[in-house]
């Protein structure tokens, strides 16, 4: 059996240090994978696969590597691919090295534990979570490393713990999960299908209770109590496993992540997963980008600390209304005042990472552009902060005061003497440090200085000496200093040159002299490279122990540039600020959708919103496909939102109550993400809603119970409807195709019903977008078949079946094939409900007949259902059907009735 080489020991070795990793393997100019590593590197970064010489057991060991100074645009590949990539370095000069070079995994790079700028969308937060089981209870975490932000909550045991984890996950988007690998089958399901997020499960010892409550101590050096971590059990758990999890992968100093914060979900508009979905807040719904969502509608923040924090603050709308109005009284100022808007917007542009940059500089990788950066951005704060001079409400004079506490003058001022304006990205090179600022490094560049004088004044003087005119100096990393003369001119060369070269015409020499110079030089420069990194690393270090100030101001940035930016959007578009409703009445009047207001660039229809607590509360809505229903309920719950983040809202007037939670549900049959059996989907999320709805929430139920048979359907839309207006007395909009939910409103005091306005043109619609009140009893879904481009003799033929049908006279069959059938089957009981619950129910439609064989007009009827072929119709035109079943029974039974009397 042939041995491993030293090399290969060495690579085994190191790789049994990280064997969940991919292990880049520094050899020379490239990094190295080998075997397993190789495939997934070649096959995730489309590189070669090759193989290296025989292993141990004589096969052939796969190889793939990409060169060093490519690193940058692979290493985000790899990452993004979801693998842990560990970087393994030689941590000494080769050519110094005796025998092997020495190496050492300097880094892991986790999706979630990325703090290099090339891996990071700017204007988003990269979160790494953590979660943790404790009897039905969870402790989550989630930890931003590039920014510092840390944040930590509690969910509480019970029916719907799992849920609101997914829902917490989905708000925060994290791009890696922690957890123990002890966690439930189930909710490892459930995390396993978080969109975007990568999994690593670890050992439980690493989530342990005592030793995590050691580490937050040591961390942030304070009691548990001060933090408000005492007796939080999974949520100790899940935060100081983030703290190790992160020392695992080699990045140390974390003075950057000064703080943690406990939030309660509660404290917060709950937005869930679905909700977020539907209402397109941070993506939308067709390629999940983040194209027409609200987000980026919103988002015209100046910094990518605000476009980050703008993102916070939709994830977490407010719920007490003193800080509401605290910041809608900021953006009004900044409203009102666009000279202080414009100021404060050219002072932000332009404006670095502030955050990032500090945590970089603190956890010990910014570069020196870096650190010029930094300087500059904290340069900018003064100017600001006079600009703030102006401000006058509460909000902003809070923001003005964070950011002029304590001056940075020093941070500043120690980076401006140290490093050049224009520095490189590495370290070891030099270039750094200006003169002036260490008299050490000032005397080995005058040395280096006067050194290559000296050689160039060796040039002349031995021209001068020889009397060969083309005689030169140069340089090179083999020789050294060299003195080169043309072989013409060879006999003209003095008797102590040593020949060290010979080109094709020419023959380079040295001198003891020159390379005793050359010596100098050499040591000169490289000592002072190495004093270059030296100081660098010491002002870094002087400017990292400043992090959490700069911090603190970074943050004060970050909101202050979302207030000016929701300023400029409420005056770009055309907003109002909306005033609070203790009451909890909601009263808009026109009503726009913010995305589309703008995308349809004036067209868009305002509309009106009225919800009370008593008389409004549950609005029916009806109206035929393509009118605009879905628009107007998603229109109420984005001004929501809206106002609860402090946003002014797209309307000309608006009185709102806070909501503590909005859901909304889209039927099955206009899901657009299918899968499953969507109908299961529909009727889970329902129950969702049914069972946390409070009377303080919104509930948009947009065409639910389609997913089923019509009558199924209709029964389940109608009991929903009574069990939200009874027992859970929220706000609702309950939009429908099934007219018969509109005979609610008779029954049920807070039902109100109102209907998307069409004009009928001959048999043509036209969609007039206008919500108006009163229910509609006509679908016109041949009009919009024919609006469809249906073709005409299909829509001619519906018309005339429509006709007869509403004659009740009996219909043509069209050719052969649609011979009439007769049929004997008994006719089935429909019994449509009508009154409240808990209340007599009673009886209203049609009873099976006493005999056997049906009268003529039920007979017709009974035919024309049997002979439906459910497979091949489509649900509107069934509801079409049902309405026109309806429609005549309702008429026969007012025949029967004047018969009566
Ligand atoms: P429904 O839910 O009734 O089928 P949608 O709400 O999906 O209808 O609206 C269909 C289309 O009508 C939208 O995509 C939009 O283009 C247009 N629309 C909706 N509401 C309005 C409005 N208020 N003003 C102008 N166009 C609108
Ligand atoms: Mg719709």
């Amino acid at each position: 059996m042939a041995k491993n080489s030293p090399l290969m020991e060495q690579y085994y070795r190191i790789k049994a240090q990280c064997k969940d990793a991919v292990l880049l393997f520094r050899m020379g100019d490239f990094y190295e994978t080998f075997g397993e590593d190789a495939k997934i590197t070649a096959r995730a970064l489309n590189i070669t696969l090759t193989s290296r010489q025989k292993d141990q057991d004589g096969n052939k060991i796969p190889l793939a590597g990409i060169p060093y100074h490519a690193l940058d645009a692979y290493l985000p590949k790899l990452v993004k691919a979801g693998y842990k990539v560990a970087i393994c370095e030689q941590v000494e000069d080769p050519k110094k090295a005796k025998g092997l070079v020495k190496r050492e995994i300097i880094r892991i790079i986790t999706p979630g534990t990325i703090i290099e700028p090339s891996m990071l969308e700017e204007g988003a937060n990269n979160y790494l979570a953590s979660v943790v089981e404790e009897k039905g209870s969870f402790g989550l975490a989630f930890l931003d490393v590039s920014t510092g932000e840390f944040l930590a909550t509690e969910i509480a045991g019970g029916d719907e713990a799992e849920k609101k984890l997914a829902t917490e996950l989905t708000k925060f988007r994290p791009a890696e999960c922690i957890a123990p690998e002890s966690l439930e089958d189930e909710i490892l399901a459930s995390l396993k299908k978080q969109e975007g997020m990568s999994l690593q499960l670890l050992s439980d010892d690493e989530f342990d209770f005592e030793e995590g409550k050691k580490r937050l101590k040591d961390h942030f050096d304070k009691r548990l109590e001060d933090m408000g971590l005492d007796r939080k059990g999974p949520l100790v758990k899940a935060s100081a496993a983030i703290l190790s999890y992160l020392k695992s992968t080699h990045l140390e100093a974390l003075d950057h992540i000064s703080s943690i914060r406990i939030y309660s979900p509660s404290e917060f508009m709950v937005l869930d997963e679905v909700t977020l979905r539907n209402l397109e807040i941070f993506r939308n719904i067709r390629d999940r980008s983040k194209r027409g969502s609200l987000l980026e509608f919103l988002d015209e923040t100046s910094t990518p600390m605000g476009s980050r924090n703008l993102q916070k603050w939709l994830q977490m709308p407010l719920l007490s209304c003193q800080e509401i109005k605290n910041r809608l009284n900021a953006v009004e100022e900044l409203f009102r005042d666009s000279l202080l808007r414009f100021d404060l917007r050219e002072a932000l542009k332009g404006l670095g990472d502030l955050e990032r940059v500090v945590a970089r500089t603190s956890c010990a990788t910014a570069s020196p552009k870096d650190l010029v950066a930094l300087k500059s951005s904290l340069e900018r704060l003064p100017k600001i902060g006079t600009i703030l001079e102006r401000v006058k409400t509460p909000h902003l004079c809070d923001l003005k005061f964070r950011l002029n506490l304590g001056s940075l003058s020093e941070v500043v001022d120690l980076i401006e003497r140290s490093i050049l304006s224009d520095p490189p990205t590495t370290i070891r090179d030099g270039g750094i440090i200006r003169d002036g600022y260490d008299t050490e490094l000032d005397e080995l560049r005058h040395l280096l200085r006067e050194g290559r004088d000296w050689i160039t004044r060796l040039e002349k003087k031995e021209r001068d000496r020889t009397g060969v005119k083309s005689l030169k100096v140069g340089y090179n990393n083999v020789f050294g200093y060299y003195i080169e003369v043309t072989k013409a001119n060879l006999s003209s060369v003095p008797e102590e040159y040593i020949g060290k070269q010979t080109l094709t015409n020419s023959e380079r020499f040295i001198t003891p002299e020159l390379k005793e110079m050359e010596a100098k030089v050499l040591s000169a420069q490289e000592r002072s490279k190495a004093l270059e990194a030296e100081l660098f690393l010491k002002v870094r270090e002087e400017a990292g122990s400043r992090a959490k100030e700069i911090q603190e101001k970074a943050k004060a940035l970050g909101e202050l540039d979302v207030l000016t930016t929701l300023a400029l959007v409420a005056a770009e578009n055309g907003f109002v600020k909306p005033e609070l409703d203790p009451e909890g009445a909601i009263s808009i009047r026109d009503s726009r959708h913010p995305v589309l207001d703008k995308a349809m660039r004036g067209i868009f229809v305002p509309n009106d919103v009225y919800f009370d607590a008593k008389e409004s509360r549950f609005l029916i809505l009806t109206g035929p496909n393509m009118a605009g229903k879905s628009t107007y309920m998603r229109q109420i719950a984005l001004c929501i939102i809206l106002a609860q983040i402090g946003s002014f809202v797209p309307a000309s007037f608006a009185s709102l109550g806070t909501v503590d939670r909005i859901f909304t549900r889209v039927g099955a049959y206009d899901d657009l993400s299918a899968g499953q059996s969507t109908f299961m989907i529909e009727m889970t999320e329902l129950a969702n809603i049914l069972n946390s709805a409070t009377s303080q929430s919104l509930i948009l139920l947009d065409e639910i119970g389609r997913g089923t048979s019509t009558f199924d359907g209709l029964s389940i839309a109608w009991a929903i409807s009574e069990y939200i207006h009874n027992k859970i007395r929220g706000k609702a909009v309950f939009a429908t195709h099934y007219h018969q939910l509109t005979q609610l409103a008779d029954v049920l005091p807070g039902v109100k019903n109102y209907n998307m306005a069409v004009k009928e043109e001959g048999d043509s619609v036209v969609f007039l977008r206008t919500v108006v009140p009163g229910a509609t009893n006509k679908s016109y879904g041949i009009h919009v078949a024919k609006l469809a481009g249906v073709p005409q003799v299909v829509v001619s033929r519906a018309k005339d079946i429509l006709q007869a049908i509403e004659r009740e006279a009996v219909i043509e069959p069209l050719g052969e094939n649609n011979r009439k059938k007769r049929t004997t089957s008994k006719y089935t009981q429909l019994i449509f409900f009508d009154g409240p619950q808990g209340g007599e129910q009673k009886e209203v439609g049609l009873k099976a007949d006493e005999t056997d064989r049906p009268e003529p007009f039920f007979g017709e009827l009974i035919e024309e259902i049997t002979g439906l072929d459910l497979n091949t119709i489509s649900p509107i035109e069934a509801l079409n059907r049902l309405a026109e079943y309806q429609k005549r029974l309702q008429n026969r039974e007012l025949e029967f009735k004047s018969r009566d009397s």
